[in-house]
């Protein structure tokens, strides 16, 4: 009898414990084998060799392959092209077929859809994927009459509605069997950064955990924070969130686990604060399903009249923008967060959000490029959904007279500064009253604190009033 052999593809799954496909090619074949690839169709593009992502992957990749091994399995690992590789390492390894979990970004799929083409071609092999990385895709949740949800209320509803008993099970991933050859037949050693040409970034001196444990650390920490969550997730100085979110961009915890985790201590009513959290990863699903039924978006508004606002895009304000130098305390704060960090807290995300298509009139589409680049939990459909929400072009209520106030946000969610003065210095002894609009500040008191604008610290960029008055003109031009 010939044995059934099949390759398990690891990509935004990085964990060996409930996982769709590892968990169903283990049940299905004799000898299981895995595999992940530094894909140079992406990484060939990254513009900085110090990348947190590719370091983070790094880390949770060397976890990975030590927990498949502990397992009775191992990891291959290569730098290549994927489309490439993968068939040529499955047809190596006589693989009657390729396990996956599902990735439903426009290019996740145009590369899946390649590979699973080359397999069928060369040596007649299967693709089999699966749903992982989020509770409900594609087209699970649709309203009553069959077509997409693009407003989340109704989305969230209908989500919780579909929560069965089978919803949270958990992929159950069995040891390797026995009679698998536990090493590779000529198995490289797993690349280095540096040979991957990548250096490392600031990720250790951050502390930000990496791998299953680092998901498991940070999941420990946030649950007796959860029921609290409701009031403190919205101040960005306060432990607040969870920061799971890279975790769950690559896969080092598991959606399942964590949704389970909310829902049970959200029925058991012990506060508001689960069932917030909760909606959170429901908007995660959403906008997953988003991109799904409208690829469209990744290039173009949501709603297609707002292509055609003439957006000034002037490359002197983006580039202060950027930079953290507006004269904006708390955009200039968060977006150095952004540079310093790779992480920006979400009430940050949609202040700078708002204030560069809002305030400096700048296409939404040039601050996520550069969110794409920086953020270290960037992924498009989040993303995507996040900035066309926040410029009012996305789905979802978000009008476009809904325009955040930088000071009054600012006042409200870092009232006493603190967050303003770890990463402004210049401004650090503003008294709290004056350091959300420096600018409005009497002189001596911005004297006393070594204060000089314009030299110290930017004036405002813009007018807020005034920009405000011309945004809705923008929008106005394109609805009428
Ligand atoms: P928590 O508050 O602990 O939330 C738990 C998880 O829920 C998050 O890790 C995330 O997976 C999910 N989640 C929370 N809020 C949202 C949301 N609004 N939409 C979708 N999922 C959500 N999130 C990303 O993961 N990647 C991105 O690239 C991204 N870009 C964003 C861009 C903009 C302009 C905005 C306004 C939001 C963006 N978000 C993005 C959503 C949100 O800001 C982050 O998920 C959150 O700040 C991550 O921190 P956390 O893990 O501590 O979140």
């Amino acid at each position: 009898m010939t044995s059934r052999t099949a390759l398990v593809w690891f990509r935004r799954d990085l964990r060996a414990f409930d996982h769709a496909a590892l968990s169903h090619a283990l049940r299905e074949n004799d000898r299981v084998f895995c595999v992940f690839i530094f894909d140079r169709e992406i990484l060939d593009v990254l513009p900085n060799p110090r990348d947190r992502r590719v370091e983070f992957i790094w880390e949770s990749v060397t976890e990975l392959r030590a927990a498949l091994t502990a397992l009775g399995g191992g990891l291959i690992v290569e730098h290549a092209h994927a489309r490439e590789a993968v068939p040529r390492i499955a047809q190596a390894l006589g693989a009657r077929a390729v396990y996956a979990n599902h990735d439903d970004e426009p290019a996740a799929l145009a590369r899946d859809e390649n590979v699973k083409n080359t397999l069928k071609s060369t040596f007649g092999a299967d693709f089999k994927t699966f749903k992982d990385h989020v509770i409900f895709e594609r087209m699970e949740v649709m309203t009553l009459s069959g077509t997409p949800f693009s407003v989340f209320t109704p989305y969230k509803n209908a989500w919780l509605k579909k929560v069965d008993e089978s919803t949270f099970q958990p992929h159950e991933v069995e040891k390797f069997s026995a009679a698998f050859a536990p090493k590779v037949p000529n198995a490289p050693e797993m690349p280095s950064l540096e040979a991957m040409g990548f250096a490392r970034t600031n990720l250790a001196a951050l502390k930000v955990p990496t791998g299953v444990t680092g998901g498991a650390k940070l999941l420990e920490d946030f649950v007796p924070r959860m029921d609290r969550y409701d009031e403190a997730r919205n101040f960005p100085a306060v432990k607040g969130p969870s920061y799971l979110s890279v975790h769950l961009r690559f896969g080092t915890v598991s959606i399942r686990q964590l949704a389970a985790v909310a829902i049970a201590r959200w029925k058991a009513q012990a506060s508001g604060g689960a069932g917030t959290w909760l909606s959170e990863l429901i908007w995660r699903d959403f906008y997953v399903q988003i991109l799904h039924h409208h690829p469209r978006v990744v290039h173009r508004c949501f709603k297609p009249a707002y292509d055609a606002i003439a957006w000034k895009n002037d490359p002197k304000l983006f580039a202060a923008w950027c930079e953290g130098r507006t004269g904006y305390p708390i955009v200039d704060a968060a977006m150095r967060q952004l540079n310093q960090t790779g992480y920006m807290h979400n009430r940050l995300r949609m202040i700078v959000a708002s204030f560069l298509t809002k305030d400096l009139h700048v296409n939404w589409q040039m601050g996520e490029t550069y969110f794409a680049e920086k953020l270290i939990d960037f992924d498009l459909s989040a993303n995507n959904g996040g900035w066309q929400w926040a410029a009012s072009t996305g789905c979802d209520a978000q009008p476009y007279f809904r325009i955040f106030n930088p000071i009054s946000q600012s006042e409200k969610f870092d009232a006493q500064g603190q967050f303003i003065r770890r990463y402004v210095p210049e401004i650090a002894t503003l008294p709290d009253k004056h350091i959300h609009a420096p600018w409005l500040a009497p002189a001596l008191i911005l004297q006393s604190a070594n204060v000089s604008l314009g030299a110290t610290y930017p004036h405002p960029c813009v007018d807020h009033a005034h920009a405000r008055e011309t945004t809705l003109a923008l929008f106005a031009a394109v609805r009428d």
